[in-house]
């Protein structure tokens, strides 16, 4: 086969993927006048932002009294005081004017009698700095994601921006002095390659979940933008931070939103007991995710797990009457039906902990910039680089994410993203010519993988990750388990040169794309596991056993992974412990119980 043909295209911004966070980030950079590019492996509603149901979360108040720094609280509290608080009080402050902006957009949120936006309890979401709970996630019915998702995208459209729909980003193109000078595509329409030349790269390509064998992310979330970062020689953040989801579908792990046990959805055991009432007293079924998989863990391991093989946990529905599930959970009634063969009006839902988000990422300042930190500036920035929503590590989840606080982070900094570009850059500035080599390391990878000619399949060697990641980095982790997990993802890495493309063709080539996805994976794996073997405390979704505490006087750091050539070296970053403005101040470390 002749190699690819090489296109050239020139940008003042090029972000990198449709979900919402990239449909934000180029919606303001359109709207800020500058020539946009939004380029996406999948057509942009299709982005897994689509699958979210339960909600946003904005201190709205609508339901009762509520305060963005009672939503910071919880937000620092349910990260485990990993989250740096700067960023959270943007975050918590900026979500009321977020979602009225999403609001006014055309979203179609549900309404209250009133005509107000309604709100749904939350895991861990309180008043009064964790007193009771409180209605704090913005829905639209349980599609909240497709209604934001959609919205965006007229919105984008409204102003002007360019999209390359599937368009496979490859690498970044770094200049000497480490600044990102563009992104490397590869058209899957065509087989073209092309060298899009920017001011500004935006990474947005999501979160890693399809790293594990049981997740509830889209098969696209492969953590292309982390693999790129990684290979552009920078580090990623807080990758031990794994959040499981409580209650995935048994079997298939399609999600069952929280937002069901908002509405009074409950769990029990084999003795038909509501066992949370005695992990989480308070807020119950309602606790920190983290909380409750890890309850539902040690029930099925002390034998009173559900089904023939005791191996899952019943979510019950019934009480709720046909009317309200309708109404306010119609979406995931059919996927009940679908996945589970469930009739949520008359029977329980059988669940089970499922791989849900990547707290850690590409870590970056609350502008979205990303960061290379050094020993004498932590917080020390790439200069052309931003990356924004799950791919990112800013750090607002810190250890645990809270349910509805991932679609606020994805418009909130896809929003600053672009005003931070406003700040820095004027449209239309001329570009200083390219290094000669731009584009060479994702030109010269995807040759590689196109001819790779071994003796293992891509779906082999995934396969192989993926279990393994199941296995040693689950909900609860050990000494031992850790350290197998590190040797056999060393061993599983290894076996990368031996792939083999069964087709050489360069259009339209799924079996070449996911071996491009693959690498991306194992970088995300490598990280993950590496991280959460040297981390010796329990913080947040890492549970480790032989350190079942929290131990902030040696672990209240970021964890900062390079991951080169199958390896990984680790370093730490200290946690942001300041507040943006004095209107509040730094939350101290406290335990945390629910
Ligand atoms: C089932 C489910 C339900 C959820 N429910 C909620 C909820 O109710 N509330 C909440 O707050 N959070 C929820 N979350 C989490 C939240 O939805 C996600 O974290 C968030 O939507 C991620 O948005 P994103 O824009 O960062 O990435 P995504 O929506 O995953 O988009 C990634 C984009 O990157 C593009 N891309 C990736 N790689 C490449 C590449 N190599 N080249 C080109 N393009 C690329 C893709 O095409 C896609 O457009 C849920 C998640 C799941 C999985």
């Amino acid at each position: 086969m002749p190699a690819p043909k090489i296109i050239d295209h020139t940008y003042d911004v090029v972000v990198v993927g449709a979900g919402g966070a990239g449909l934000r980030a180029t919606m303001g950079m359109g709207q800020a006048g500058f020539k946009t590019a939004c380029i996406t492996k999948v057509f942009p509603t299709r982005s897994h932002t689509v699958a979210a149901q339960g909600g946003i979360g904005a201190s709205l108040g609508n339901m009762a009294e509520d305060n963005w720094r009672w939503h910071m609280y919880d937000t620092v509290k349910g990260s485990d005081w990993l989250g740096d608080q700067d960023a959270i009080e943007y975050m918590c402050r900026e979500a009321v004017p977020a979602v009225h902006e999403l609001e006014h957009f055309g979203v179609p949120f549900s309404r209250t009698p009133e005509g107000k936006i309604y709100q749904r309890p939350f895991g861990g979401h309180m008043s009064n700095f964790g007193e009771k709970p409180v209605q704090r996630a913005c829905a639209a019915a349980d599609r909240t994601g497709h209604a934001i998702l959609h919205t965006l995208y007229q919105q984008c459209l409204k102003h002007q921006a360019e999209f390359f729909v599937e368009y496979f980003a490859l690498d970044l193109m770094m200049d000497a002095d480490g600044a990102c000078r563009g992104v490397m595509a590869w058209n899957l329409d065509d087989g073209t390659l092309h060298r899009f030349r920017a001011h500004q790269v935006v990474l947005a390509t999501g979160g890693y979940g399809r790293a594990y064998f049981s997740c509830t992310s889209a098969h696209t979330c492969t953590g292309d933008g982390h693999g790129m970062v990684a290979r552009a020689g920078l580090p990623l953040q807080d990758m031990e931070f794994v959040q499981f989801h409580p209650t995935g579908i048994y079997g298939s792990g399609c999600l069952i939103t929280e937002g069901a046990r908002g509405e009074g959805g409950y769990l029990t055991n084999s003795a038909g007991e509501r066992f949370m009432e005695r992990y989480a007293p308070t807020a119950k079924d309602l606790a920190s995710r983290d909380v409750v998989s890890r309850a539902m863990t040690v029930e099925i391991r002390d034998g009173r797990g559900v089904g023939k093989d005791h191996d899952h946990i019943y979510l019950h529905l019934e009480h709720l009457g046909a009317e309200t599930l309708e109404l306010r959970l119609p979406g995931i009634s059919e996927t009940s039906k679908i996945f589970a063969g469930v009739d949520v009006t008359r029977e329980p839902i059988p669940v089970l902990p499922t791989v849900h988000y990547n707290m850690g990422g590409i870590p970056t300042n609350l502008h979205g910039e990303v960061l290379r930190p050094t020993t004498a500036d932590p917080d020390a920035t790439v200069p052309g680089l931003m990356a924004i929503g799950e791919a990112a590590c800013v750090s607002v989840h810190g250890a645990n994410r809270l349910g509805t606080n991932s679609l606020l982070d994805i418009v909130v900094f896809g929003r600053a993203a672009a005003l931070r570009a406003q700040e820095a850059m004027k449209p239309g500035t001329p570009h200083k010519p390219l290094p000669k080599d731009a584009g060479e390391l994702g030109r010269s990878r995807f040759e590689r993988l196109r001819n790779a000619n071994g003796t293992m399949s891509t779906a082999d060697i995934r396969l192989a990750m993926q279990k393994t990641m199941q296995l040693d980095a689950a909900v609860f982790r050990t000494s031992s388990s850790l350290a197998a997990g590190v040797a056999k993802m060393a061993e599983v890495a290894g076996t990368l040169p031996q792939i083999k493309i069964g087709d050489r063709s360069m259009v339209w080539n799924s079996d070449l794309a996911e071996a491009l996805e693959l690498e991306n994976l194992m970088d995300c794996a490598l990280a993950t596991i590496t991280s959460a073997e040297a981390r010796h405390e329990s913080r947040g979704a890492h549970a480790h056993e032989d350190f079942p505490e929290r131990d902030d006087a040696t672990w209240m750091k970021h964890s900062l992974a390079w991951v080169e050539g199958g390896k990984v070296r680790l370093d730490y970053r200290p946690v942001h412990t300041h507040t943006l403005t004095d209107e509040i101040e730094y939350i101290k470390p406290q335990k945390r119980v629910y």
